[in-house]
C-alpha cells in the first residue's frame, strides 16, 4: 500500500528518545501501579482540558461506566445515545445497567440530531451521552438547555475528540463528566489500553477513583462495591509525552482535513464533512459519503488508497442489539453506515501525501461515475 490509513508506529518513532525514557523512568521508579506517572499525567490532561480533575482508568468503555456508575445511573433508568455512533456508547448505558435510548443521526453533521432529543426523553430519563463522533464537538448549550429543564446529565463520549473545541471550550468542559479513550488509534493514545475521566465536579471525581479501585481510598479499607479499572502507570508515562504534540498532531489533521475539502469540493457523488457553526473537530476520522461506497473502497485499495468504514453496521442491527433494537428504524444513521467511507487522516501523512491522495479521490470517484 503507498499510504497508510493509520500508523501508530509512526507516534513512536517520532518521539523515541522521550518515549524510551518515559519507560525507563517507570522501570526504575519500581511504581507498577499507580504513583506519580499516573497523578502527573491526571493533571497535565485535567489542565489541557481546561478541567479541574482527571482520574486515569483502563479504558474508554470503563470511562464511560463508571461515569454513570458514580452518578448512580443504573437499574430502572434511561440514557440517551447517539444511534450513530461506536457500540461502545451503547454498550456504557447497558453495562451500567441503564436503557440506551437511541436517537437518529443530524444528516448534515452525522452527530446526534439534538432536535430529536426532547422527543426521546421520559421520566426515566436520567442522562444524554453525546458522542463527539469522528471528532466533531456536539454542540452543548442546547444540551445544557435540556438538560436543565429535564434535570438529566451530561455524559460526553469524548473518545474521539481530544482538544476538539466548542465555543472555545474543550470537549471535557462541555458536559459534567466526559470519557475519553487512550487506545492507540485515538488523537491521543497510548501503546495499549487506556482512559480517563474529566470533570470540574470533585465529589464525582472522587467517586470514581474509588469505583475503579475496588472501592477503597485506604489500603484494605472498602468503602463500596467498586472494581478495578485504572490507567497503567506505563501508559500514562507515555501520554505525558505525547500530550505535548496533541495540538501540533490535531492541527496537521484539520490541515488535511482543508486539503480534502478543497480537492474534493467538487468531486461528484461525495458528500463532504460539515461542521457546525462554532465548533473545531479534532479530525479524528474525515467520513464521506458515496452510493457506490463498496466500489469506491475497492477502487481506492487498488490505486494504493485505504480507506476504512465507521461504521458498516448500524448499532441497533448488531448481534449485541438487534433483539432489543432490531425492529426500530433510524433512517440518518442506516443511510450513514450504508454510504460513509474514511479517508485516510493523521499526523503520519504530510500534506503533500494529503494532496495526492485527494486527486487520486476526486479520479476515481470521476471515472466511476462514467461507469
Ligand atoms: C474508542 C471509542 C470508545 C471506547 O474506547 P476504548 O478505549 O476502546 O474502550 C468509546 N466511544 C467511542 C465513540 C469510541 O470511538
Amino acid at each position: 500500500m503507498k499510504y497508510s490509513f493509520l500508523d501508530v508506529g509512526f507516534t513512536y518513532t517520532s518521539l523515541k528518545e522521550e518515549l524510551d525514557a518515559a519507560y525507563h523512568h517507570v522501570m526504575d521508579s519500581g511504581m507498577y501501579i499507580g504513583g506519580d506517572a499516573v497523578s502527573a499525567f491526571e493533571s497535565e490532561f485535567a489542565a489541557y482540558c481546561g478541567a479541574d480533575y482527571s482520574v486515569g482508568v483502563g479504558n474508554g468503555l470503563e470511562a464511560l461506566i463508571l461515569a454513570l456508575r458514580a452518578m448512580e445511573i443504573g437499574d430502572g433508568d434511561e440514557v440517551i445515545v447517539p444511534a450513530n455512533t461506536f457500540i461502545a456508547t451503547w454498550l456504557a448505558a447497558s453495562q451500567a445497567g441503564a436503557t440506551p435510548v437511541p436517537v437518529d443521526a443530524d444528516p448534515v453533521t452525522m452527530n446526534i440530531d439534538i432536535a430529536l432529543i426532547e422527543a426521546a426523553i421520559t421520566e426515566r430519563t436520567k442522562a444524554i451521552m453525546p458522542v463527539h463522533l469522528y471528532g466533531q464537538p456536539v454542540k452543548a448549550e442546547p444540551l445544557r438547555q435540556l438538560a436543565e429543564k429535564y434535570d438529566l446529565k451530561i455524559i460526553e463520549d469524548a473518545a474521539q475528540a481530544h482538544g476538539a473545541r466548542d465555543n472555545n471550550l474543550r470537549t471535557g468542559k462541555l458536559g459534567h463528566v466526559a470519557g475519553f479513550s487512550f487506545y492507540p488509534g485515538k488523537n491521543l493514545g497510548a501503546f495499549g489500553d487506556g482512559g480517563g475521566v474529566v470533570t470540574d465536579d470533585a465529589e464525582l471525581a472522587d467517586r470514581i477513583r474509588l469505583l475503579g479501585n475496588y472501592g477503597s481510598k485506604v489500603k484494605y479499607q472498602h468503602d463500596e462495591v467498586g472494581g478495578n479499572s485504572r490507567l497503567d502507570p506505563m501508559q500514562a508515562a507515555m501520554l505525558s509525552v505525547k500530550l505535548r504534540k496533541l495540538d501540533e498532531w490535531n492541527a496537521r489533521r484539520g490541515e488535511i482535513a482543508s486539503v480534502y475539502q478543497e480537492v474534493l469540493a467538487e468531486t461528484p457523488g461525495l458528500t463532504l464533512p460539515v461542521l457546525a457553526e462554532g465548533v473545531e473537530s479534532s479530525w479524528h476520522l474525515f467520513v464521506v459519503r458515496n452510493d457506490d461506497r463498496q466500489g469506491l473502497h475497492q477502487a481506492l485499495l487498488e490505486q494504493g488508497v485505504p480507506t476504512a468504514m465507521h461504521y458498516p453496521i448500524a448499532n441497533h442491527h448488531s448481534g449485541a442489539f438487534r433483539n432489543e433494537f432490531g425492529d426500530q428504524s433510524y433512517p440518518v444513521t442506516e443511510e450513514i453506515c450504508r454510504t460513509c467511507l474514511s479517508l485516510p487522516i493523521g499526523p503520519h501523512l504530510s500534506l503533500d501525501q494529503a494532496g495526492e491522495i485527494a486527486r487520486i479521490i476526486d479520479q476515481v470517484a470521476r471515472e466511476r461515475t462514467k461507469l
